[in-house]
């Protein structure tokens, strides 16, 4: 009571502090909310976190929140007309992990920590402080291993592993925890998908072969007297970084790991516009030296350790773009530089409106596709065009070009490439069978770094003030795996595909015939494209 009484008067003194808008993700539950950044702290208003499933009950002293079947006391204050309620401080009470994504975005990121671990004889035990997503899966085809993925997951600090040789717990993604059991006998899978949960009891090695325990009352009984420990994969040694290959466009890096027995996969960080970071789990890194002058557009290269991850920082000297694949050796990191100082007078930019004439799309009524990207497109131009860019429209009417589809992709493309333009957009709406989700996406052809920059350019404006959700920068191969898309593979400069909204999503349909949303778009594609062209 003394803790929360002093974290609320310290709350109540940073009354003068800065309120700003935020988003909280729970990695585990695949969610965001929206509530208040004051200070270090996220205040979410109390019927958002009724959203989580959690209730809420306030008093004068504060709020009895009742989450993930337990009672927590929490402060709370008024913000913005709203009574809040310490986010950060509960989730810290609950043995989860909260951290501000770095570089004024106002984003936090929630993931559980798990606790403790323990596997004898196939039989698996499982505590975690906030729930986490489960799948359980065979890998390899004699004697397969049996993989758990617990996904919003990492590794607490203090974890307790009492493994037999079976197993192997590993920090195996910075979100994703995974156990390994390669069991002397075969197991069987569950029937069903697991439900999310912070506590599971699972037995490949009985009859009933799988019990999920969403309370904590039950743990398996494990011989602790002789334990047979198998600690966490770590790799120990160095991570060197080099310059392989630098042009005006980009500057690709190599990055190698300590092997052998490095297994995980990284993935790229951006917590700010001039900053990269590689987050690489279970290795136990140092940096080695690294070449003078590596590259003019890094300042600084760091090493640092994070919960359960080694975190590789680049800080670059403006906004830059960042692509990372698997080698051999490591990764091999992509940085792509922009060209230009922000401006986009007298830029040659190709408009297409998707579909027309004889190709309607999807959709129907108002809301068929063709329709609907045409009054997209045109709310683009007009945007460009107040900044000084020369626009060229494909089509400004309800018409196709070719009488087979190939081949009237084949001319929008050609049409970009025939006017020598400095960038393609291409404007789409979305289905996705009977519950599409909401958002928009830029869709970029994947292996070209300079397009998925671009996308990333425009996705970021989605996300902070955008109209709908924003739902990334999506490589085309996710469609279309061998070829990607024809537009964007056959256009010859920077190319990109919005699909701005799904035609069948309740929530995008109220938007998607306004001027209001088409703005929205045209107002983000701006932006990006000025981010794009250099603009610091
Ligand atoms: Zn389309």
């Amino acid at each position: 009571m003394l803790t929360a009484l002093a974290l609320w008067m310290a709350l109540c003194a940073g009354a003068f502090a800065q309120v700003r808008n935020a988003t909280v993700t729970y990695t585990y539950l695949g969610v965001q909310l929206r509530g208040y950044r004051v200070g270090e702290e996220f205040m979410i208003p109390l019927d958002r976190i009724i959203e989580l499933g959690w209730s809420a009950n306030s008093s004068s002293i504060g709020s009895k929140i009742v989450a993930e079947g337990k009672t927590y006391q929490v402060p709370t204050r008024q913000v913005d007309g709203h009574t809040c309620v310490a986010l950060r401080e509960l989730i810290q009470k609950m043995d989860g992990i909260s951290s501000w994504i770095p570089g004024g975005y106002d984003a936090l990121e929630v993931v559980s920590a798990i606790t403790s671990v323990s596997v004898r004889s196939g039989a698996v035990a499982i505590n975690a402080g906030l729930k986490v997503k489960p799948t359980v899966s065979l890998m390899g085809s004699n004697d397969p291993k049996v993989v758990i993925d617990l996904e919003g997951a990492r590794l607490a600090p203090g974890i307790q592993l009492e493994l037999d040789s079976t197993a192997k717990v590993s920090q195996y993604r910075p979100n994703n925890v995974r156990i390994i059991l390669d069991l002397p006998f075969t197991p069987v899978l569950p029937q069903k998908q697991l439900a999310n949960a912070q506590s599971f009891n699972l037995n490949f090695n009985s009859p009933e072969r799988l019990i999920q325990n969403p309370t904590k009352s039950d743990p398996p009984k494990v011989n602790s007297t002789k334990p047979d420990p198998a600690p966490p994969i770590i790799v120990e040694g160095e991570v060197s970084v080099a310059k392989r290959n630098e042009d005006e466009i980009a500057t690709e890096l190599f990055v190698t790991v300590p092997k052998p027995g490095w297994k995980g996969i990284a993935t790229v960080r951006r917590p700010a516009r001039d900053i990269v970071e590689v987050a690489i789990p279970t290795i136990q890194a140092k940096l080695s030296d690294i070449e003078k002058d590596l590259s003019k557009h890094i300042r600084s290269v760091q090493l640092r350790q994070d919960t359960g991850l080694t975190v590789l920082s680049f800080k670059l000297t403006g906004r830059m773009g960042a692509v990372l694949e698997p080698s051999s050796e490591g990764f091999k990191l992509t940085i792509v530089h922009p060209t230009g100082s922000g401006s986009l007078k007298g830029k040659v930019i190709v408009i297409d409106a998707g579909h027309g004439g004889k190709f309607p799309g999807t959709g129907n009524g108002p809301y068929t596709e063709k329709v609907l990207s045409l009054a997209t497109a045109k709310a683009v131009q007009k945007a460009l065009e107040a900044e000084g860019a020369q626009v060229i429209m494909t089509r400004d009417s309800d018409k196709n070009f070719r009488d087979s589809l190939a081949d009237d992709l084949v001319y929008r493309a050609d049409l970009a490439n025939r006017n020598s333009a400095d960038i393609f957009l291409s404007f789409h709406y979305d289905d996705a069978g009977s519950t599409p989700p909401s958002g928009t996406k830029s869709i970029y052809h994947g292996g070209r770094d300079t397009d998925k920059y671009l996308a990333e350019c425009i996705q970021e404006f989605i996300k902070s003030e955008g109209p709908l959700p924003n739902l990334g920068a999506v490589n085309d191969r996710k469609f279309a795996r061998d070829s990607g898309f024809s537009v964007l593979r056959n256009a010859k400069m920077p190319a990109i595909l919005m699909e701005c909204a799904f035609v069948r999503n309740p929530n995008d349909r109220k938007v998607i015939l306004t001027d209001q949303f088409r703005d929205g778009i045209a107002k983000c594609v701006v932006k990006g494209l000025k981010l794009f062209f250099g603009q610091k």
